[in-house]
């Protein structure tokens, strides 16, 4: 299965990812990662990135999408991905759509994991830290028993800098102008799927998993059978050859079917008509299909006189 997450920071998309690719075995491929691993192995698009940012400059699309092209290429691969935190925008998914076209593993879903923004607000300007131990509680849906105080082992909490209120507005109207126009790019294409990202995440994963079922693993089981039906193609081969017996049976009974079928016809169709030339059209135009052989042709011509 090949799916795009979507979703604003604090969505929870990143947690359902991580269930998905235990649930099904295949990979979460998210840019960061991939970044930091072309990196450290010295690919060359790893050197390109580093050589990028150590500049200051952000790392191209291009060399993204190599990225992404070379993490599929792997084994864990086949089977599909799951891409969180790219596309970003118009231009990359489109990007992404004309690259996983050449490799003919288009994208079968996009699934939106959506939350109202007041929402992420708390949940992104909620989150509090223990420095010791690193519990994390929220202020609004998970507070400490003791204000800023670590339930378990009695430390102080910390506020990190970029879950200040000013930083998350800022993340949350970036993604607002960039990412979210992707709902409606993807909605086009008829990938679109949306789960809401509330509640417990049990129950927003038998969501994800529901939309999974129902969207891809039908054409998967579609394309299972196509397989198993080219692994049978022995059990074919015999099915083919009792069919030609089969079809020269028939085409043998065919061959007597013309004079049948000119005994009966003008049997009934003389009377109503009269003139002898109808009752050869009416044979003709039944017989013909029937009757490729011989017997068939000589009547034709006959016919078209009559017209
Ligand atoms: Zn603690």
């Amino acid at each position: 299965m090949r799916i795009v997450l979507l979703g604003a920071p604090g969505s929870g998309k990143g947690t359902q990812a991580k269930l998905l690719v235990e649930k099904y075995k295949i990979p979460q491929m998210s840019t960061g990662d991939l970044l930091r691993a072309e990196v450290a192995a010295g690919t060359d698009l790893g050197k390109r990135a580093k050589a990028a940012m150590d500049a200051g400059q952000l790392v191209t699309d291009e060399i993204v999408l190599g990225m992404i092209q070379a993490r599929l290429a792997k084994p864990d691969a086949k089977s599909g991905f799951i891409l969180d935190g790219f596309p970003r925008n118009i231009p990359q998914a489109q990007s992404l759509d004309a690259m996983l076209a050449r490799l003919g593993q288009p994208l079968q879903l996009a699934l939106l994991v959506d939350v109202d923004t007041d929402v992420l607000l708390k949940r992104l300007t909620g989150r509090r830290t223990c420095g010791s131990c690193g519990a994390i509680y929220n202020i609004y849906f998970s507070a400490p028993k003791t204000a800023n105080k670590c339930d378990k082992c009695s430390s102080a909490l910390t506020h990190r800098s970029d879950d200040n209120e000013q930083t998350v507005a800022n993340r949350l109207k970036v993604y607002q102008q960039q990412t979210a126009p992707l709902v409606n790019y993807y909605k086009a294409q008829g990938k679109l799927r949306t789960v809401r990202g509330v509640g417990a995440v049990s129950a927003i994963f038998k969501n994800v998993t529901d939309i999974i079922e129902s969207q891809i693993r039908p054409l998967a089981d579609v394309m299972g059978k196509i397989e198993s039906a080219a692994a049978r193609q022995a059990a074919k081969a015999k099915a083919a050859a009792v069919a030609k017996a089969a079809a020269a049976k028939a085409a043998s009974k065919v061959a007597k079917a013309p004079p049948k079928a000119k005994a009966v016809i003008p049997a009934t169709k003389p009377k109503p008509l009269a003139k002898k030339a109808m009752p050869k059209k009416a044979a003709v135009k039944k017989a013909a299909p029937k009757a490729k052989p011989k017997k068939a042709h000589k009547p034709v011509p006959k016919a078209k006189k009559v017209k």
